[in-house]
């Protein structure tokens, strides 16, 4: 979105009705850095998409992470006891919701995975409705990605049908690549689901240094690459995803621009997505 677009965005909301003093907040401070920053060049400008993992459960940080003042993508655990109100939360902010569907793992413990995960011991039947279901449970959802998985989503028969269920949506998958042998890329490919795919984790260690350090290797892939996508996480290392973001965040605002995950789907991608 231009600069240009998004003043007008913002000063069309400031015009409309029954504002809250939040989104208020938002627009005087999406008008605040349009005016300070430079034009950015739709073309040439790199992309940066930042999404945090495992909302829905009042996990630390959640408050803080949903206070910057970047665009972020946030995938909310369906049936917990924040789930709605983290999406309606994130969503009154700005940011984009997706659902972040619990996936099996081939190690790690059940109940890491939270309510109603798909499981390869379940049958078609059983994995489509669990599906249907986590889409219902989270409002404003554009997309999903999984939670844990490394089992499933090498499972050509169950992510075939999690493709399936997420085109009827019109979803679009981002891998969050917890395997090497995700089959995730060609599955989708095959339903014409838009699909994105996870660079780097920037808290696999709960530290300010390893994130700082995963947010320096971010950089150094964007010097290659147009775009690129990495994933936080509320809860223990929350706190301190929060805090290095937000300074990493207005350093870098001058080399590239802040987006959502849908933002960096193809034209091509979502030509796609719109065929019978
Ligand atoms: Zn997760």
């Amino acid at each position: 979105m231009s600069v240009t677009f998004r003043m007008i965005l913002s000063f069309c909301m400031l015009l409309s009705p029954g504002l809250n003093e939040a989104s208020a907040q938002m627009v005087s401070n999406e008008i605040s850095s349009a005016m300070s920053g430079r034009i950015p060049d739709e073309q040439s400008t790199k992309k940066i998409s930042i999404v945090i993992d495992d909302f829905g459960n009042r996990m630390v940080g959640t408050e803080a992470i949903l206070a910057l003042p970047i665009p972020l993508t946030v995938a909310v655990m369906p049936f917990l006891r924040s789930s709605k109100e983290d999406a309606e939360g994130a969503h009154r902010r700005g940011h984009e919701v997706i659902i972040h569907m619990p996936m099996e793992p081939n190690y790690g413990k059940k109940e890491w995975l939270g309510p109603g995960a798909l499981t390869t011991d379940l049958d078609d039947a059983e994995i489509r409705k669990r599906v249907e279901a986590a889409i219902a449970n989270i409002p404003h959802a554009v997309g999903m990605n999984n939670h844990m998985g490394s089992k499933v989503t090498a499972d050509r028969r169950i992510m075939a049908i999690v493709m399936e269920v997420c085109r009827e949506h019109g979803l679009f998958y981002l891998d969050s690549r917890t395997t090497y042998k995700s089959v995730i890329p060609e599955v989708a490919a095959a339903y014409h689901v838009p699909v994105l795919s996870n660079k780097l984790f920037l808290d696999d260690r709960y530290t300010q240094g390893h994130i700082q350090g995963q947010l320096g290797l971010l950089m150094q892939h964007l010097q290659e690459d147009q775009d690129v996508i990495a994933i936080g996480h509320v809860g223990p290392s929350g706190k301190n995803v929060a805090s290095t973001l937000r300074q990493w965040s207005s350093e870098v605002k001058n080399k590239a621009d802040f987006v959502t995950a849908s933002q960096l789907i193809s034209p091509e991608e979502r030509e796609l997505q719109i065929l019978p």
